[in-house]
């Protein structure tokens, strides 16, 4: 009988370790990557003093002065028939005026702007709109357009921005209108701090695919028309976007370019959105600096004259643009990371210091992240991302290991003193990836996130903190100081 029983224990000895091994070496939940999860710790309870409220450097100042400058509303007058309104919103609006109607070339992103437009063009001209163009399909150049729209206007684009206008207002709509939000720094304001200047975007954030004016007349890769003796040649110019074209009218030698041109190094790629065509961006300039323009007429910022000071500056930005592709794939090809590639790759000095390629839309440093990101896929070689655990897990074990919440955050409190705004908020992201509902972290990080907006001289850039200190404090339930 004992010998029975003792089997029996034997039996069952053997079954529990059967059972626990194959539940160590065998996954059959498929995805399951840990045995435990770490215990969340406290949240922290330290005397927070934030920083005073902060200011716009000299430095930023610079740039972001010129900026404004550009962004001043101004109706141009380009040449006896054509104009060119600026300053009334993001975008730009420009019109030609023919014996036989207008052409409006742009529209903004308001309708409000776009009516202030019009009033100011109907005192210049009382023809009739004939032709519509979208440089692309970006909403700065498309969605005041009803305000230009006649009986029997034509609206004419790239076949790609009917496909690009479906992605952006269809089936992607509600991201990108949280995207736009976030970038132009308009997220939970009531949790913002005041904007230290008055901003140009008169961005409608309910706008719907029922708000857009779709082409009626779209093109592949050339379209030319004549209208009152003018002639009208637009070519499909890739950069900013895929769909993107450009106007260009030989007898008068006036070149409209959308956003392939404007006054900053360009926002090669937006942080937020899908890769651009990088390349096509260079080539287009180079193809726009051999047209021989007298006039460059730009989507954003002012209009550039003369024809060697328009190759000149197209010249440089396309070299620009180039250089950092260039560099950049370098950086992939000798097996850099993208974090080593954004380290290394600068723009040469004789184009860094000129005006028209100061920082202060688009990025060097974001650029290189997107072209690595564009022409790479999304896993390092370095095995750990391959299939990570929530990030919550190792930040967790970081913050019971350095003692709790309040020591790093105590640190964090020295670091902001010291100005070291962007450490203080990977410091305060992992005290809040360890515990969601951390408030102190989170009040602490929106503080430098506005340093680090105020201190960067980019209006983008700008934006993105906006934004991101402001859902931080709406979701530690504070208002900014
Ligand atoms: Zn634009």
């Amino acid at each position: 009988m004992f010998y029975k029983i003792l089997a029996f224990f034997q039996f069952i000895l053997i079954a529990v370790l059967v059972v626990l091994l194959a539940g160590h070496y065998i996954s059959f939940g498929g995805s399951s990557l840990v045995v435990r999860e770490p215990g969340m710790p406290g949240e922290s309870t330290l005397n927070y003093t934030p920083p005073p409220p902060p200011t716009i450097p000299l430095s930023a100042l610079g740039k972001i002065r010129e900026m404004k400058e550009a962004f001043a509303p101004t109706i141009s007058k380009i040449t006896d028939n054509i104009y060119y309104a600026s300053g009334y919103a993001l975008g730009g609006v420009q019109i030609v005026i023919t014996d036989e109607g207008l052409v409006i070339i742009d529209t903004t992103e308001s309708m409000d702007a776009a009516r202030e437009i019009w009033t100011e063009f109907r005192k210049i001209t009382d023809k009739p709109v004939k032709y519509i163009i979208y440089t692309h399909g970006h909403v700065d150049h498309i969605v005041g357009a009803p305000v230009f729209m006649g009986p029997d206007t034509q609206v004419i684009a790239t076949a790609d921005c009917v496909d690009f206008m479906k992605k952006d207002f269809g089936w992607l709509a509600e991201f990108q209108r949280r995207s736009r939000k976030i970038q132009s720094g308009a997220m939970d304001t009531d949790y913002a701090r005041p904007l230290p200047m008055e901003s140009k975007v008169r961005l409608s954030h309910t706008l719907t695919i029922d708000d857009i004016v779709w082409p009626t007349i779209t093109f592949d890769q050339e379209y030319f028309f004549e209208l009152g003796g003018k002639k009208f040649e637009i070519y499909h110019t890739t950069g900013e976007t895929p769909d993107h074209l450009m106007v260009w009218m030989p007898e008068d030698k006036a070149l409209f370019c959308g956003d392939l041109y404007y006054l900053s190094f360009p926002n090669l790629h937006s942080p937020m959105l899908e890769p651009r065509p990088v390349r096509g961006w260079y080539e287009s300039l180079e193809r726009m600096a051999a047209m021989g323009a007298e006039y460059l007429i730009p989507g954003h910022s002012q209009a550039l004259f003369g024809e060697e000071e328009i190759r000149e500056t197209l010249l440089a930005h396309a070299e620009g643009i180039k250089s950092v592709f260039d560099q950049t794939i370098a950086c992939i090809n000798q097996g850099l990371t993208v974090d080593e590639a954004v380290d290394k790759v600068k723009l040469p000095e004789h184009l860094a210091s000129r005006k028209h390629l100061q920082e202060a839309y688009g990025r060097v440093d974001w650029s290189v992240r997107g072209i690595y990101q564009g022409e790479t896929g999304w896993y390092d070689g370095h095995g750990t991302g391959l299939s990570p655990l929530p990030p919550a897990y190792a930040s967790r074990e970081l913050v019971q290991l350095a003692g709790g919440a309040d020591k790093i955050l105590a640190r964090a409190m020295e670091l902001q003193k010291a100005g070291e705004h962007q450490l203080v908020a990977e410091l305060c992201d992992a005290v809040i990836k360890a515990n969601p509902n951390e408030k102190v972290a989170r009040a602490m990080k929106a503080d430098s996130l506005d340093y680090l907006g105020y201190q960067s001289g980019n209006l983008n850039m700008f934006g993105f903190y906006r934004s991101a200190a402001a859902m931080e404090r709406k979701a530690a339930g504070v208002k900014p100081e």
